[in-house]
């Protein structure tokens, strides 16, 4: 009990030096989560997503997910975790409050990221292009296969354009705050791009028309900072090393 208290201590001094000296890289990725800012006003996005739902959806749902999270993780294993690393820990997701948050954050602090007002936004790069065109035939077919995964997923969830483990691109889409990185039963990969579909991401200007909402959405995502996160994702062998490809199913 007491060599585990003084190891525990140790490493905490060990962080502290570490933060101390990488201060401005730690804030990012340390325990306690913060709220990002949004790169943009919230009436910027208007008139494809008002001021309002910009502003509640960040500052009342993306702030609940961190208070939540940052509540599930203390006093845990998991209370040093970055990010990342929890979602990609299985016995830290058995817990419903860390998954529901770890998501949460992680799923919206990404959707900030792609959205731009026109004007902000920059172009796609050759290579995502390419490849978009290899997988999907082109990005309109892209486009048609993310809105069908946005439309059915029934309640509440997310459409992804995620990097696979074979390095090919996928469309899937997950249940509540769910995302492809997390060890679930289904298609794994680094999310790429993610359009929410919960309601509190579109109720107050297109009540139930998800359709409408999805549309809208397409006019703000910011393809040059898709393309980056592509590459970046290509590049992360070692965050593509754990995960594992999805392990078929023996029959019978
Ligand atoms: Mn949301």
């Amino acid at each position: 009990m007491f060599r585990t208290f003084v190891l525990k201590s140790t490493m905490r001094h060990a962080v502290l030096s570490l933060f101390l000296l990488f201060n401005a890289v730690f804030v990012v990725i340390a325990q306690p989560f913060t709220l990002p800012k949004l790169p943009y006003a919230y009436q910027d996005y208007a008139p494809y997503i008002d001021a309002q739902t910009m502003e509640i959806h960040l500052t009342k749902h993306h702030q609940a997910y961190v208070n939540n999270l940052n509540k599930a993780l203390k006093g845990t294993p998991y209370d040093d975790y970055t990010l990342e690393d929890v979602l990609l820990n299985k016995s830290a997701l058995s817990s419903d409050a860390i998954r529901n948050n770890a998501g949460g954050h992680y799923n919206h602090s990404l959707f900030w990221e792609i959205l731009a007002p026109k004007a902000k936004q920059g172009a796609i790069s050759a290579d995502l292009s390419k490849e978009i065109n290899t997988s999907f035939g082109n990005l309109d077919s892209l486009k048609k296969e993310l809105n069908k995964a946005a439309m059915s997923r029934f309640g509440s969830g997310w459409a992804w354009l995620i990097l696979t483990p074979e390095l090919k691109l996928a469309v899937v889409s997950t249940a509540n705050q769910d995302n492809p990185l997390m060890p679930l039963d289904a298609q794994r990969g680094i999310p790429i791009a993610g359009i929410d579909v919960w309601e509190h991401a579109y109720y107050l200007n297109y009540q139930n028309r998800r359709a409408d909402y999805l549309s809208a959405v397409w006019e703000l995502l910011n393809w040059q900072i898709i393309s980056e996160k592509y590459q970046k994702a290509k590049e992360n062998t070692a965050l593509m090393g754990r995960i594992a490809p999805l392990k078929k199913k023996k029959k019978g």
